[in-house]
């Protein structure tokens, strides 16, 4: 028989031994099979795919290679130690509000992730119409130390409209996912941008005996105005996964220029004497801000493996 010759396609969502595949050219979204070399394959891979001689049970076709990851996002996961979640972002969108209360500590924790898989953030602070004047002015001061050292934010208001134009087109020429706790308005967002979808997502989940987990598989969309998300439950918790706190080190921008220079090479930037960290801060060059928040992650982190050792 003779074969029908191979095509470029994009994996919209996986799901056992199948994915959804898009054709770019046309659009179309065919169902394969997958080819048992193929080991992983999440929402936003680049494969080669070929069409079925016959269509069978509505499999059009089989996916035969996975094209090089620009960048692939994990979960840790109980039987393979870490699971793929999407590939190909290129764009974290940390969602954060003024309700529930701003918290600088979890923004940075969300730049901790994407330094880590090496994305590039935006900072996206919604629901600026609960903001009086004098109540804006206080918190783009308080955010303005991300600008500082280099990082991107934006002021919308899912509710008015207010900065959507320019997070569309922020958007625009990326793939995205959005991460941020709860109740800041990731539905509300992805809902404003995708009408045509029901983004209400966020609270599909189910518990296993290892705690809560969020099962439902990422899909990729399409902006209308271009650019793409992925987006599932489990890719909006994102962020807040495992890390060693060597990755949080070093995923301090700012802490860069200094690092390696201390007295004590296991130096923990605390009181430790000879620290470059700390006299920078003592010099008004890192911002204390960030340095506080630096030590509660480590703290909290060591916390948390105390506590894991002690339920063991
Ligand atoms: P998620 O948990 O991050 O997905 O947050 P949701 O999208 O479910 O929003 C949480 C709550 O915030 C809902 O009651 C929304 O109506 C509200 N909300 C979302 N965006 C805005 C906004 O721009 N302004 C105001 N005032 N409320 C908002």
């Amino acid at each position: 028989a003779l074969l029908a010759s191979a095509r470029e396609g994009l994996v919209i969502t996986r799901f056992g031994q199948h994915a959804d595949v898009e054709d770019p050219e046309t659009g179309i979204i065919h169902r394969c099979n997958l080819r048992r070399s193929i080991q992983s394959l999440v929402s936003g891979d680049r494969v080669v795919w070929r069409p079925g001689v016959e269509a069978l049970q509505g499999i059009a076709g089989v996916v035969e290679a996975v094209h090089e990851r620009e960048s692939m996002l994990t979960r840790p996961d109980y039987y393979d130690g870490v699971k793929a979640v999407a590939a190909n972002v290129n764009r974290i969108i940390i969602v954060s509000s003024v309700l529930p209360e701003l918290s600088l500590n979890i923004i940075d924790r969300y730049l901790i992730a994407a330094e880590t898989v090496g994305v590039e953030p935006l900072i996206v602070l919604n629901k600026v119409d609960l903001l009086s004047p004098e109540a804006r002015t206080d918190v783009e001061k308080q955010l303005s130390l991300y600008e500082e050292i280099g990082y991107q934010i934006r002021y919308v208001s899912t509710t008015t409209g207010e900065g959507m134009a320019t997070l569309r087109d922020d958007l625009k020429d990326h793939i995205s996912i959005f991460a941020g706790q709860s109740g800041v308005g990731k539905s509300s967002m992805v809902n404003a941008l995708m009408p045509e979808v029901d983004a209400d997502i966020g609270d599909v989940s189910e518990t296993s005996g290892l705690g809560q987990h969020t099962t439902t598989a990422a899909r990729l969309y399409h902006f209308p105005d271009g650019g793409d998300l992925i987006d599932s439950p489990g890719v909006r918790e994102f962020g807040l996964w495992h890390l060693e706190p060597e990755q949080v080190t070093e995923a301090f921008i700012e802490f860069r220029d200094y690092l390696g220079g201390c007295k004590f090479r296991d130096c923990k930037h605390g009181d430790d004497p000879g620290c470059l960290i700390r006299e920078a801060v003592e010099d008004g060059k890192i911002r204390r801000e960030r340095y506080e928040s630096y030590h509660r992650i480590i703290d909290s982190m060591s916390e948390n493996v105390a506590n894991r050792q002690f339920s063991r």
